[in-house]
């Protein structure tokens, strides 16, 4: 369906009846925003005043696999229902909802739109690469647990294939993972934790919404199986379109990151079935992604609220696979992205609506969207959320401007390694030099322009 005609619907629920409920493709697409929410948890070398579940300094070696969970939580640390995500609160917090659809200024929304990078055929592929999401992973987006591709109860061959133990078990898996398309793949094992204490499943009829106020239920997550080890897979987005942040082009590039999520999770999770084993994927339907991301070794937390990978830095989505099959987890990784963040805040510049902070990390948010008990920096969903109404399409402003943010080669491997030191002032210098020679730029409207006409 065309977003004019979502545009119109969600009008004139407002005004009808009060309640409203927002376009699933502009509440949904806020994804960014999702996994830099306060359900994440932090990596982090700071003191804190609380018991720490796990915690570690990050070694001043470079690239050191460490024995430790990074994670550095206190025992306020607990399970979040599903319904309180950013996501969930279409479904029934139309008090909030309401409040960012009536701010938006649809004056300057249409100006905006008359630029190259939210036109017609802009949007036309930023619809196309959402296709596969939407067609078979309604569960990545909008929190439809136990659906489509993330179906918990999949067919299971009966014989069961062996390995000699879960290290062996680790490198097959790894291996398909890479194969069937995964950008990195870690193990860890599967950690209640992070797993909504509650589910919240939209009730359809058929593939349709229905007028009025949403119908949904709300449900312990109670999986057929026990699941043992998490698979985590990162699919990467692609860099050239992520920097056209905010526009329908680089809407394409999360959207396509969800479509490959979703192909990838389920080949992964079909994979592990067809050995005779359980296995689910996960997208934000059931369970945190970061947590499992910083645990399985793919990189570290950063002020953005989102995972810093060593090879694209946050430009990542990320889908876990649990199954039954144990599987030997991988160790976490600390490369000094934390102690970077600490002197950098080029996200947080970035941020048109301020919802990074630029200050000190603490130990709950601001909404109850944020999770409370982890130290880290807690972004403001909700800011993030108005300014992706506002642009009209979403935003990538923070994975843009992040000097992580690079294209996978051996200058930006050595750069990642020096800006690991544990030298302060060195990396502001290397923050500032990076924006110099012309990375980070958001606001793109020339590259939007030349899109359609490059190579
Ligand atoms: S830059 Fe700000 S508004 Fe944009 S996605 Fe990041 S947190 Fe949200
Ligand atoms: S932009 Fe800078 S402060 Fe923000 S997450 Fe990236 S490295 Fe950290």
């Amino acid at each position: 369906m065309k977003k004019e005609v979502h545009h119109a619907k969600i009008a004139t629920k407002i005004e009808q009846s009060g309640t409203i409920k927002m376009n699933r493709r502009q509440f949904i697409t806020m994804s960014a925003a999702a996994t830099a929410s306060g359900a994440l948890l932090s990596a982090t070398g700071h003191a804190a005043p609380d018991k720490y579940v796990a915690t570690k300094t990050a070694p001043a070696s470079l690239f050191l696999d460490i024995k430790d969970n990074p994670l550095r939580l206190t025992d306020k640390c607990k399970r979040m229902p599903q319904k309180n995500t950013i996501f969930s609160r279409q479904l029934w917090d139309f008090e909030f909802v309401q409040k960012v659809e009536s701010s938006v200024d649809r004056t300057s929304l249409d100006e905006l739109r008359k630029n190259k990078g939210w036109t017609q055929l802009d949007e036309a592929l930023d619809e196309a690469a959402w296709a596969v999401d939407h067609k078979f992973a309604s569960g990545s987006e909008g929190g439809q647990p136990h659906s489509m591709a993330y179906a918990w109860d999949e067919h299971v061959r009966k014989q069961k294939v062996t390995f000699k133990d879960a290290a062996d078990a680790s490198k097959k898996i790894k291996k398909a993972a890479r194969y069937l398309g995964a950008s990195l793949v870690g193990i860890t094992d599967y950690n209640p934790l992070w797993t909504y204490s509650e589910l919240i499943k939209e009730k359809f009829e058929g593939e349709s919404r229905q007028e009025g106020p949403p119908e949904y239920e709300i449900f312990t997550p109670e999986f057929p199986f026990e699941p043992k080890s998490a698979v985590v897979i990162a699919v990467e987005m692609d860099y050239r379109t992520i920097a056209l942040s905010p526009s329908s082009l680089e809407g394409a590039a999360t959207g396509l990151g969800y479509s490959h999520m979703c192909e990838v999770g389920y080949s992964v999770a079909t994979f592990i079935r067809a050995l005779g084993y359980r296995a689910f994927a996960n997208g934000n339907d059931v369970s945190l992604s970061i947590p499992y991301a910083v645990a399985a070794g793919l990189g570290e937390l950063g002020r953005h609220g989102m995972l810093i990978t060593r090879e694209f830095g946050p430009r990542v989505r990320l889908v876990k696979v649990f199954t039954e099959l144990e599987i030997k987890p991988d160790p976490p990784i600390v490369f000094g992205a934390w102690e970077f963040c600490k002197n950098c805040k080029r996200c947080a510049d970035a941020c048109s609506s301020k919802a990074i902070s630029d200050g000190e990390p603490t130990l709950e948010g601001k909404t109850i969207s944020n999770n409370p008990g982890a130290l880290k920096w807690y972004i403001d969903p909700e800011k993030c959320i108005q300014f992706w109404r506002d642009n009209g399409s979403d935003c990538a402003n923070c994975i843009t401007a992040c000097p992580y943010n690079k294209v996978d080669t051996w200058p930006h491997r050595l750069s990642t390694s020096i800006a690991a030191l544990p030298v302060a002032p060195l990396h502001s210098f290397l923050s500032q030099l990076d924006k110099q020679v012309g990375f980070g730029n958001i606001d793109n409207l020339k590259g939007n322009a030349n899109f359609w006409v490059e190579d």
